[in-house]
């Protein structure tokens, strides 16, 4: 293999070693998905905020926020612009929002690379870089690093990461507050306005994370067989799909004719049907939106016994449920059937007293019905624990 520069995320990568060679040594350029271009935005969201925090030394800013997310999303398509504002919605109101200024070193998205003895290199672009590394945020405090990742909440999360930006930040801010003690570990969960905290490790414990970084990076360098892994989890994002070897076979298996398609015998062969399904799901999206704007502008299409045409759908909706109420009582329903046939679900409940703001009644009006558990039948969700 051709001299490399690594990175956390090229580590990552080579989860599946096909998708590692199309995009590393062949150079084969991945078309951007929807969840990279959420994920770039939120992320650039999030680091300008904390710089603007710092710089005008305010704790919060939700105001700033609000401006941001609207500028941000004017060039967005409505499906990525919504996610971005549900996304940045729940940072506002998250636990990483609030700024604690006492802090006295903080870097935010700072760019390091790194020669083969992973001496720091001034240029990030250096001829000798072999480790490059971007940690979205850390500070340092009473002699503790701590290592702070945003999570958007798709893709699994990797611990090696933050032990990855760990070890840089050791080698790159040396001398700077020294002695240091440990580092401590987290993953700021947006989705979930929740900070996990994955570790602290002395810093005798952190030479580890450079045996653990160069075995990875060993691994890589053996790698004489690039085959596809669909189990690696990055099929949902990976943009290769259609040369995929393992999703053509499963393809192949699934469509033949007359002969049974997906057996499963093995975890193995339960997880490459999970990843076809996702790859078949995927397809099926994008053919809806192609008939879709087909049928817009050509009319009906019908074919294999379905059509596909516009319909008018008509929703009936309550312009008032006061009236509605008086309506059924004056048509002499009574009480007892009228509540029997009404449903107010949990959402519809926080959504109230949100607006009533008196969400400190939650409990108390909770209290006042049931928790039912029920067993759904298996749901296919975006994969995001670890
Ligand atoms: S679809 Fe999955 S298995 Fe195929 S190349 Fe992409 S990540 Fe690898």
């Amino acid at each position: 293999m051709t001299k490399m520069a690594y990175s956390f995320s090229r580590i990552k990568a080579f989860g599946c070693p096909f998708r590692f060679k199309r995009l590393y040594t062949d150079k084969g350029s991945e078309p951007a998905g929807e969840l990279a271009e959420i994920g770039g935005a939120v992320h650039g969201l999030i680091a300008r905020y904390r710089r603007t925090c710092i710089d005008r030394q305010v704790e919060q800013d939700p105001g700033w926020i609000d401006i941001a997310v609207k500028q941000a999303v004017s060039s967005k398509s409505e499906t990525v612009a919504g996610k971005i504002r549900e996304l940045m919605g729940k940072f506002k109101t998250g636990p990483m929002a609030v700024m604690d200024l006492s802090i006295p070193v903080n870097h935010i998205e700072e760019k390091w690379s790194f020669d083969k003895q992973w001496k720091l290199l001034p240029d990030w672009f250096d001829q000798k870089t072999r480790f490059r590394a971007i940690a979205d945020f850390l500070t340092i405090q009473d002699r503790i690093i701590s290592i702070i990742d945003d999570k958007t909440g798709w893709g699994q999360y990797d611990d090696l990461q933050l032990k990855v930006y760990a070890f840089c930040a050791l080698q790159a801010l040396q001398g700077e507050n020294w002695p240091l003690e440990g580092v401590s570990l987290k993953f700021n969960l947006v989705d979930q306005r929740k900070v996990e905290d994955v570790g602290f490790y002395g810093i005798d414990e952190t030479p580890a994370f450079r045996e653990e970084i160069e075995g990875k990076i060993q691994e890589i360098e053996a790698c004489k067989n690039w085959d596809p892994n669909p189990a690696a989890g990055a099929c949902s994002y990976c943009g290769f799909h259609d040369e995929c070897p393992a999703l053509q076979k499963s393809w192949e298996v699934a469509t033949r004719d007359k002969e049974p398609g997906f057996q499963i015998q093995t975890q193995e062969d339960a997880e490459r049907a999970v990843s076809f399904y996702s790859l078949v799901e995927r397809r099926l999206k994008e053919l809806k939106t192609i008939i879709d704007e087909w049928v817009t502008d050509h009319g009906p299409v019908s074919a294999g016994g379905m059509i596909a045409e516009k319909r008018i759908k008509k929703d009936w909706k309550a312009s008032s449920n006061e009236d509605i109420l008086t309506a059924l009582l004056q048509a002499g329903v009574e009480n007892h059937v009228i509540d029997r046939n009404l449903s107010i679900s949990q959402t519809t409940i926080k959504k109230i007293l949100k607006d009533a703001r008196r969400m400190d009644a939650i409990d108390h009006v909770l209290a006042a019905g049931e928790v039912k558990e029920t067993v759904k039948p298996v749901g296919f969700y975006v994969a995001k624990d670890k």
